[in-house]
């Protein structure tokens, strides 16, 4: 099974991504937890030239070839063989990320993101999607207090875009992705997640 989380930033998924990851290893399910963009050796490493390349101008069709050359590495050598061996795979971002900010955020055309991401991931889709959704208020404030990040410096256009962007996303699979209101109590969120995670065990 292949269960991915998505939003915002500080919409909350890193946690709950890594409390999902704890409760199946603590039920004995064999589970991997990874993150995009990153996830190997390779992918890692264009997750920080990116990260670090912020300063000088970045043309969006270059962040999104990065993002889409990263996903390629993680998909090949890490997601793909994963799920082969029948572990339950968690990602924190993925295709849906590259949609709502490359697309939606930057404005590049989202039939050429959809078709960068299907040569990136072949037939690998998510089972699962959860987008915790937050207002970009709620979101900004909270990673403000823990680390700075680099769309921080993104007008707060930019974030209300990407977020509306993960909305369209959800609206149009909506047999895939679960909408959860990422301003409730974690622990709230979470009985969410593993309510439909179990169900489909
Ligand atoms: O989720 P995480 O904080 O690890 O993401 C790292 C950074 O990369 C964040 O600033 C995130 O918004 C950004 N990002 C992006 N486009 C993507 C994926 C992530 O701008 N497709």
């Amino acid at each position: 099974m292949f269960i991915t989380f998505e939003g915002i930033e500080g919409c909350g998924k890193s946690t709950q991504a890594k409390l999902l990851y704890e409760w199946l290893k603590e039920n004995g399910y064999k589970a991997l937890l990874t993150r995009e963009p990153g996830g190997t050796e390779a992918a890692e490493e264009i997750r920080n030239f990116i990260l670090k390349h912020h300063n000088e101008k970045f043309p969006a069709f270059a962040e999104l070839c990065l993002y889409i050359a990263a996903r390629g590495f993680h998909v090949e050598n890490l997601i793909k063989p994963s799920l082969q061996k029948g572990i339950i795979v968690i990602c924190d971002r993925f295709s849906d990320s590259t949609l709502a900010y490359q697309g939606y955020g930057r404005g590049l055309p989202i039939h050429l993101i959809t078709s960068m991401n299907k040569e990136a991931t072949g037939d690998i889709e998510p089972d699962i999607t959860f987008l915790l959704d937050v207002p970009v208020e709620v979101g900004l404030s909270r990673i403000k207090a823990k680390k700075k990040d680099r769309l921080e410096e993104e007008p707060l256009q930019f974030h209300q875009r990407v977020r509306e962007g993960f909305l369209k996303i959800a609206e149009e699979n909506p047999d895939r992705i679960v909408v959860i209101d990422g301003t409730k109590e974690k622990g709230t969120i979470f009985s969410e997640v593993l309510n439909q995670v179990v169900r489909r065990l």
